[in-house]
């Protein structure tokens, strides 16, 4: 399949890859990022995009979606699927997916977890919205970048998934971490507490799989000082998407909100940024009851 890719950074450079090893052959353009391997370098957008059967875009944010959507939609080829990789607002999937309705394109709003690991290692998994026509047609490039691809219902379904596994994640995060910071004032040993939690009814993928503390569980960035992993202000940037669709549609989401301030209060005035998400866990353990930091 002929494939146009536009956003060649930390993520959509090793699936452009993937996509090329498995002998697709890709166009790509990124304004900023260095030539990938094999992937056909691109003046601009629109000729990354101009005889692409499935161009698939991997940007920061909904409003660079939004402004690349606009350039390229015009330029695409009769038949051709959009396909959106990154993690946007709900609103902005819906827009893309209207703006490509009206020049009779397909659209898709794909989202993925598995971070950068599972980009190299092609062990994505997609939670799609869009046509079930579109998402069979795209299917056999996610399963080439991706383990799992799940069709979640129309336009924005896969960014409304996308949000709410985060929003679950982001707490129980926060949660599994000042239970851990807990045990240790307790004098509980994080051994016996991990060997517990993981399989009573505490247990969560923040505990079996990315354990916060250093030296128990699985090997997760706790292992590496803290370096992400999945950084805390990318948890952060997801978890304020949570709160943006709570709010558009008047949903009640008290933990949401609670896990969103208190990662905006680490990435932004604790020196959270650049550190993996389960580094909450030392900016607990630091604390007191009141939530001050304890003297030295
Ligand atoms: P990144 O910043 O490394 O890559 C984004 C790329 O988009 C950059 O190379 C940038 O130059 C390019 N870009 C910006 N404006 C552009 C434009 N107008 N035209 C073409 N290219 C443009 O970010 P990333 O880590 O690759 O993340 C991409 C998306 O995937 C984000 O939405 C992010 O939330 C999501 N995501 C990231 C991870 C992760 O672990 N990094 C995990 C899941 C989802």
């Amino acid at each position: 399949m002929k494939i146009g890719f536009i956003g060649l950074g930390n993520m959509g450079a090793p699936m452009a890859r993937n996509l090329v090893a498995a002998g697709h052959p890709v166009t790509g353009y990124d304004p900023v990022a260095p030539d990938v391997e094999g992937v056909l370098p691109a003046t601009g957008p629109a000729e990354a995009v101009a005889d692409a059967e499935v161009v698939i875009t991997m940007l920061p944010n909904g409003q660079i979606l939004r402004s690349v959507a606009g350039q390229i939609i015009p330029r695409m080829a009769a038949g051709a699927v959009l396909c959106d990789c990154s993690t946007v607002d709900v609103d902005s999937a819906r827009s893309v997916a209207d703006q490509a309705a009206a020049a009779g394109l397909e659209a898709l709003d794909a989202p993925v977890s598995g971070g950068i690991g599972g980009a190299a290692a092609g062990t994505l998994t997609f939670m799609v919205g869009g046509s079930t026509a579109a998402f069979e047609r795209v299917k056999p490039l996610f399963d080439v970048m991706g383990q799992k691809a799940v069709h979640c219902g129309g336009p924005g379904a896969g960014q409304a998934a996308k949000i709410c596994n985060n929003m679950i994640l982001g707490a129980t995060m926060i949660a599994t971490c000042e239970a851990f910071a807990l045990a240790q004032k307790l004098d509980l040993d994080a051994q016996k507490l991990f060997d517990v939690v993981s399989t009573s009814s505490g247990s969560s993928w923040s505990t079996t799989a990315y354990c916060p503390v250093p030296g128990v569980g699985p090997k997760s960035p706790a292992d590496n000082d803290y370096r992400p992993g999945f950084a805390a202000e990318l948890m952060l940037k997801d978890l304020r998407l949570s709160q943006q669709a709570a709010e558009s549609v008047d949903a009640d989401t008290p933990m949401g909100a609670l896990a969103t301030e208190l990662y905006a209060r680490f990435v932004e005035a604790e020196n959270g940024h650049g550190r993996d998400f389960s580094a909450m866990l030392p900016r607990l353990a630091a604390r007191g009851h009141s939530g001050k930091s304890s003297p030295d």
